[in-house]
């Protein structure tokens, strides 16, 4: 089965009761046990495992090409889950680009429980191999990273993590399991944050971590009940409907972020584009190698002052000013002002993350509407 096919028909079957062809919600806190221990259908208690879940798990499953997947509260609630089949001086490399809440967690939470979290920016293989000979539990990184859409060969960081026996973790959010198949390169662990492309529409948060391997997804199951950071049915039921359309909405996406991408290089008042798609981005090729599109998300640098590259996002009417990405709407964010503000300026511009960058989630609008809403702006 092919891709959009799986997305509509894996793990909903019309319901055999009723023959409601989309699945109900079962909002449901407990379930009715026919002797002491002995369940229906394997679940007791939400917290620990609900039907709406099984669908939404069997669907990333089969969108990864994986075997399980086990969906949470939140991309962080995820992640929180993973980080707890660790274990007092355990070390994890992450590498540079990596989402601002996935720092917080380590840097502020996780180092108090005796975490160490070293984060690399290597700019070759020897110096990878070099930054992993502390022998860390994993190598976590994401591709495309944020907000620079910068570019990590999968393969590579693969072959480099295995040789020192670490699990390799992708945050594969920002291409969607549409445009990147991490496991085909070997990852072990596949991560998103649902609350982005594959929900959809900007109304629900979740996360999922997705895995061949069972005893990963046996402690992942066993922390979501340990900790608590289940969806609620009602979330994991909106997130599978969302699911239904990813094939065509990550088409539009790409479609929509090429034309701008393409418009925005030509345009005077432009400095640089970062979009993967692009033959200018230094890492087209690997991506080409590895994904099979580019997504939705550009970053663009202005030859324009602080003041100036906010007046230009003020006078923005399509495009809204917030922070998440992945809708079918379209964003723009403003790193220096926002995601990023945290990050003290003179550190900001090592990263390259200037006061004129703006990152744009481009959404599936009609593409006309949008570069003629940026032109006006920039005008
Ligand atoms: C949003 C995001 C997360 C965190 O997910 P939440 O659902 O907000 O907890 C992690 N990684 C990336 C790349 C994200 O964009």
């Amino acid at each position: 089965m092919k891709f959009a096919t799986k997305a509509i028909h894996v793990g909903s079957e019309p319901d055999p009761a009723t023959g409601a062809i989309m699945p109900p919600i079962y909002m449901t806190s407990t379930f009715a046990q026919t002797s002491p221990g002995e369940t229906i259908a394997g679940y007791d208690y939400t917290r620990a495992g609900n039907p709406n879940f099984t669908i939404l798990e069997k669907l990333l499953a089969a969108l990864e090409g994986a075997k399980f997947a086990t969906v949470f509260s939140s991309g962080l609630g995820a992640l929180s889950a993973l980080i707890t089949t660790l274990k007092h001086g355990d070390k994890v490399v992450g590498v540079g680009g990596l989402y601002g809440g996935t720092y917080r967690l380590f840097h502020q939470v996780f180092s108090r429980f005796g975490i160490e979290f070293v984060v690399i920016s290597p700019s070759s293989v020897e110096e990878l191999d070099k930054a992993l000979s502390i022998h860390p539990k994993w190598l976590l990184f994401e591709t495309p990273t944020n907000p620079l859409l910068e570019i990590f060969d999968i393969e590579a960081f693969v072959k480099a993590g295995k040789k020192v026996g670490a699990l390799v973790i992708v945050d594969n959010t920002f291409a969607s399991p549409y445009f990147q198949s991490p496991l085909r390169w070997g990852v072990d662990v596949v991560w998103h944050s649902t609350t982005k492309y594959i929900g959809g529409h900007s109304d629900v948060i979740g996360g999922v971590m997705i895995t061949d391997n069972p005893t990963i997804k046996k402690e992942l199951d066993f922390a979501r009940k340990a900790l608590g950071v289940n969806p609620s049915p009602f979330d994991a039921w909106l997130t599978t409907r969302g699911v239904k359309t990813l094939a065509l909405r990550m088409e539009q996406h790409q479609k929509n972020a090429m034309a701008i991408a393409t418009y925005l290089e030509g345009h005077a008042k432009v400095k640089k584009v970062y979009y993967p798609g692009l033959a200018s981005h230094p890492r087209h090729d690997i991506a080409k190698k590895q994904m099979y599109g580019f997504s939705g998300m550009i970053a663009v640098e202005f030859k324009l002052s602080l003041d100036e590259t906010k007046t230009l996002i003020s006078k923005l009417k399509l495009f809204t000013l917030a922070e998440s990405l992945g809708g079918v709407e379209s964003l723009v964010n403003h790193p220096a002002t926002m995601t990023h503000a945290s990050i003290p300026q003179e550190d900001r511009l090592k990263m390259g993350w200037s006061d004129s960058l703006i990152r744009l989630s481009v959404g599936i609008e009609d593409a006309e509407d949008l570069i003629a809403d940026l032109a006006q702006a920039l005008a």
